[in-house]
């Protein structure tokens, strides 16, 4: 069915992230592990040909699509014309205005993973079950000490409880990417530790993986713009902070050093 779509449409599939997800059992275990309700709001990004939107309008309340092109949005016109809880939405989901939802089921596009998973985080949601390339998903979910642990754990952990559901092959897609994919299930709760200035805290993560081989008293001389106060600044952080590498570092302590930063800078 899925070649016969992509024919009539003339899609050939590759561009713009286009891989399908065909293999119906993971198109379930998706779908179930959203554990959607009817008074669910599921926001889509990228519905594709509507094999996952399929499994979504069945079991939730509503369910809101947004597709970049313009081919595909004609496929779920088609394919979703009788179904009442539907909406599509024609664009960039990291450009147009999101709609209210409060879950987000998706086998994202892989070229704006960051942006929009970002995007979703700040916008806020009750739980979201997303699909990304492996190395990715396995960069949001680890832990210090981990060589996958970077900048991209500590600020997805900032907002977000975040665990690897499964580990998917490129033959569950058609056309196969090249890369392996993972599920995701991401449920957003606010900070656990307490952070002064939300921006100066991602600017310290930022700079301190910048530097990631370098000890954390060497890596804050690079911080832009550069610290005025860096010796009162780097006398208040905990020398224990201060001897180690960001990768060894937990989240807290980059907030720990950024208010920090924030206290000197406000006195
Ligand atoms: N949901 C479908 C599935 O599971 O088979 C398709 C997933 S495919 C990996 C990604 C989809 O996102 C494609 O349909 C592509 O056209 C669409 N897309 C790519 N960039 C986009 C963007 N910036 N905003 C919205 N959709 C986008």
């Amino acid at each position: 069915m899925v070649y016969s779509i992509l024919k009539k449409y003339g899609i050939r599939g590759g561009s713009l992230d286009q891989h399908f997800l065909v293999n119906e059992p993971i198109l379930d275990s998706i779908a179930e592990a959203a554990d959607l309700q009817i008074d669910d709001i599921v926001l889509e990004i990228g519905g594709g040909i509507g094999n996952l939107t399929e499994r979504l309008v069945a079991r939730a309340g509503r369910v809101i699509v947004i597709e970049r092109d313009p081919r595909l949005v004609a496929v779920l016109q088609d394919r979703f014309h009788e179904i009442s809880n539907i909406e599509i939405i024609e664009g960039d989901a990291t450009k147009v205005e999101l709609p209210a939802f409060n879950k987000v089921v998706a086998n994202l596009p892989y070229s704006i993973s960051s942006p929009i998973t970002f995007r979703l985080l700040n916008h806020g949601f009750e739980k979201g079950i997303l699909m990304y390339q492996y190395e990715f998903a396995r960069r949001m979910v680890e832990v210090p000490g981990s060589k996958n642990y970077g900048r991209l754990s500590v600020d997805t952990q900032y907002f977000a409880d975040v665990r690897l559901l499964r580990k998917i092959s490129p033959s569950a897609f058609t056309p196969a990417p090249k890369v392996w994919s993972a599920v995701v299930e991401v449920v957003p709760r606010p900070s656990v530790f307490e952070v002064k200035d939300e921006q100066l805290f991602f600017r310290v993560v930022e700079a301190a993986f910048g530097q990631r081989r370098k000890k954390m008293k060497n890596a804050l001389t690079k911080f832009n713009p550069p610290l005025a106060d860096r010796e009162a600044i780097l006398r208040l952080i905990p020398e224990d902070f201060l001897g180690k590498r960001a990768e060894q570092l937990f989240p807290e302590d980059f907030a720990t050093i950024s208010n920090i930063i924030y206290e000197v800078r406000d006195n």
